[in-house]
């Protein structure tokens, strides 16, 4: 079967999207070329927002168009809010976030008969994280382990605890043995990842904590660094840090979850957190992590917000110096507690508080930058480019140095220069 896989949304649907990929491949199907007409169009989708949701119909709809012999296969968080939608789009197999070996299952199956499947399963009925294989996304030389499914802080905006469902966490034993088996496929870098991994472990015998699956990862990871994924920052404590940073494995990057600056907001959002909480978090990791790169999300425009709230999160994002910043403006998701709120914000303000708040980013960005010249970053090198090779700093910055077959080495580089959004350096 030669067959076509896209995936919108996180690191986990694109995590799952590499697991299915190397079943299909070991499987004995193979990738449609450019231009070749695909058997079967598979698309992983993505409901956080309204817009994911209209661009996961986008992709089936483009995908089936332009392969109209081709089996039409749908699995993620939006067919699994809204099937009969995937449905009407064309799809003959259409499951939800869950079950990612039972879809490839059922798509060549498909293949096969001509019979479709419908599999819908309760996302709050879940048991065990479905266990798939880690591996890397196709041509890169960093390596994903998914650690955690599933969420339940209900933060009013979010609809992802009603398709990811009740938390499941890779037992560490699993997560070990994972690691231990990407090690000696030669990766040098290891992402951990989940939906909500700062939840790792309350569903475990002994409840480990995230700190605690770490250390073990770490234990085994050889000459491999370790990358942490999106982090609510109510996990980040002085013994979770302390116990970390023994470690000597992880990168110096820490991606929060922030949201907003203001504490009404973060109230309105649900989120577990304040601005005393999350700058102590901030002055923790940068006592254990010194030179650590801090990035967050955040959204702009939510139902209520006043300029007087914008102002507080444009002096807050500032005080707590953000290397980057992902910036959504607020969009509705219908199903969240949010979406029925009075006092929505229109989309010009939206989109003016957003303008705001990247223009504090930039300015951030470039100071970050600026500060890397003198230092000596370790770099996973990655891409030939001229006479040299770029790759990611452990603070997540892109670097250039110069060198012949640096490709999956991690190199200390001395930073000489900003060259636009990156450092140029040299290997000592
Ligand atoms: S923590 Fe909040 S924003 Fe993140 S997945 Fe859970 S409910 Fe959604």
């Amino acid at each position: 079967m030669k067959y076509i896989i896209n995936t919108l949304g996180c690191k986990v649907n694109q995590y799952e999207t590499q697991a299915m990929e190397t079943v299909l491949k070991a499987h004995g199907h193979t990738p449609a070329l450019e231009g070749e007409k695909a058997d079967a169009v598979i698309v992983n989708t993505c409901a956080v927002t309204a817009e994911s949701g209209r661009k996961s119909r986008q992709l089936i709809r483009r995908l089936r168009d332009e392969n109209p012999d081709a089996l039409v296969a749908v699995c993620g968080c939006y067919s699994q809010i809204d099937p009969k939608e995937a449905e009407e789009l064309g799809a003959k197999v259409i499951f939800g976030a869950a079950d990612r070996m039972k879809f490839v299952e059922a798509i060549e199956k498909a293949a096969a008969t001509g019979e479709g499947e419908e599999n819908i399963d309760e996302p709050f009925k879940r048991r065990v994280l479905e266990k798939l294989p880690a591996g890397a996304v196709a041509g890169r030389t960093r390596a994903m382990l998914k650690i955690q499914d599933g969420c339940v802080n209900f933060c009013t905006y979010c609809i992802i605890p009603y398709t990811r469902g009740r938390l499941r966490s890779l037992p560490m034993d699993e997560a070990v043995k994972e690691t231990e088996r990407i090690r000696d496929e030669g990766y040098k870098e290891l992402v951990l990842t989940g939906i909500e991994v700062a939840s790792y472990g309350v569903d475990l015998p002994g409840k480990p904590d995230l700190a605690d699956v770490i250390c073990a990862v770490a234990q085994v990871s050889g000459d491999m660094r370790i990358r942490l994924g999106s982090l609510e920052p109510t996990v980040i404590t002085e013994d979770f840090c302390r116990k970390i940073a023994a470690t000597g494995k992880l990168c110096r990057h820490f991606h929060l979850s922030l949201q907003s600056g203001c504490d009404r907001t973060l109230k309105n959002m649900n989120r577990k957190y304040d601005r005393a909480g999350f700058y102590n978090a901030v002055e923790l990791l940068r006592k254990h992590f010194p030179g650590c790169a801090l990035t967050c999300d955040l959204i702009t425009g939510f139902p209520g917000e006043t300029d007087e709230d914008q102002k507080e999160t444009l002096e807050f994002i500032e005080r707590c110096g953000f290397s980057q910043m992902h910036i959504f403006p607020y969009s509705r998701r219908p199903g969240t507690p949010a979406d029925k709120m009075p006092n929505q914000c229109s989309n010009a303000v939206k989109s003016a508080r957003s303008h705001e708040a990247q223009q504090v980013a930039n300015k951030m960005h470039e100071e970050f930058l600026k500060a890397g010249v003198g230092q000596v970053l370790p770099v996973l090198f990655e891409t030939p480019e001229g006479e040299g090779y770029t790759g990611h700093s452990d603070t997540y910055v892109m670097v250039w140095a110069k060198g012949e077959n640096l490709r999956g080495r991690i190199l200390n580089v001395l930073i000489k220069a900003v060259d636009g959004d990156r450092l140029l350096g040299e290997i000592v």
